[in-house]
């Protein structure tokens, strides 16, 4: 192939844009989370459990179907919440480990369902990086007003765009929102450089901030849902008992497959197989019971579709 036009200078954002002017206002247009998260949860919180398979699946061993489902069902929800937007077009955030969009990695596959649910083109790839970086949190010493302004400076340091004209609508799509530092440069530079009208952040969740009394503790997933859909997904493609209810206990060791297991004492949290038994054990007495089930569902799935 021959390129007969001028391929668009990169252009590096801490030249056009300021972090002082950037943290005075609001450059995208809304935000939405379709959840909360945190960070330093342990796994009893199941939501902030999915956000960190999604994000990290090789340190959570994931296996590709179960990461398959999570990232099908959190681009349902996504697609669902970001409907009346109506965009032309969608751009996920790079994150701190990529230059570039890495094909590899469940962001990439998040972003070509949406695009392809909303038939718009994904143009990710207009915005690049000289480096990868540590990510935001681990170098987040300030603290107060200054965090906001620190965070956009790390953002613009080494972002570059590919200049390109886009007009209208584009859907921001981010794993987690914090303080809107990344929304905000991304939205100031497609406003003012591609021509685009509107920019509305869309995020698998909000990470929490003091125990979740900053507002976005509140904000709980729609566990139903997700599951509808994650479950949907692993039917049509083998089966398995991944995604099936668990219930946990904190510090216990063991796993159980009924809430009405004695073991739990009325105390279990909503967990998955899958999830669970990466550092427990299955209940000997809710697996005794456990065969009858298994072949029933075992049953209906073979011979329902
Ligand atoms: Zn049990």
């Amino acid at each position: 192939m021959h390129q007969t036009n001028q391929k668009p200078i990169p252009i590096p954002l801490r030249q056009v844009l300021s972090a002082n002017e950037l943290a005075q206002g609001q450059s995208f247009n809304d935000v939405i989370a379709l959840g909360s998260y945190w960070s330093r949860t342990d796994d009893v919180d199941l939501q902030s459990q999915l956000v960190k398979c999604f994000k990290n699946p090789e340190s959570f061993s994931v296996d590709k179907l179960c990461l398959e489902a999570i990232t099908k069902a959190y681009s349902g929800m996504i697609v669902q919440a970001s409907q009346a937007w109506q965009p032309n077009a969608i751009i996920r955030v790079l994150s701190s480990g990529e230059t570039k969009p890495d094909p590899a990695k469940p962001h990439s596959a998040l972003a070509s369902l949406i695009s392809s649910a909303f038939n718009v083109p994904d143009l990710t790839s207009i915005f690049f990086k000289t480096e990868t970086r540590k990510p935001m949190r681990m170098i987040d010493q300030l603290s107060g007003n200054e965090v906001l302004r620190h965070r956009i400076n790390y953002v613009l340091q080494d972002l570059f765009l590919v200049p390109r004209q886009i007009n209208g609508t584009v859907l921001l799509i981010d794993d987690i929102y914090n303080l809107g530092a990344t929304a905000r440069v991304y939205a100031a530079v497609l406003k003012r450089l591609c021509g685009v009208d509107k920019v509305y952040s869309i995020n698998i969740a909000a990470a929490r901030f003091s125990g979740g009394k900053d507002g976005w503790g509140k904000l709980v997933l729609d566990l139903d849902r997700f599951l509808n859909i994650a479950r949907c997904y692993i039917q049509q493609h083998g089966g398995g008992d991944s995604f099936d209810d668990a219930w946990i206990v904190r510090n216990q060791a063991e796993y159980h497959l009924k809430q009405d297991c004695l073991r739990l004492d009325g105390k279990g949290h909503r967990s998955l197989v899958f999830l669970a038994r990466r550092e427990r054990v299955p209940c000997p007495s809710c697996i005794s019971s456990e065969p009858k089930r298994t072949l029933r569902n075992w049953l209906l799935n073979r011979f329902s579709s």
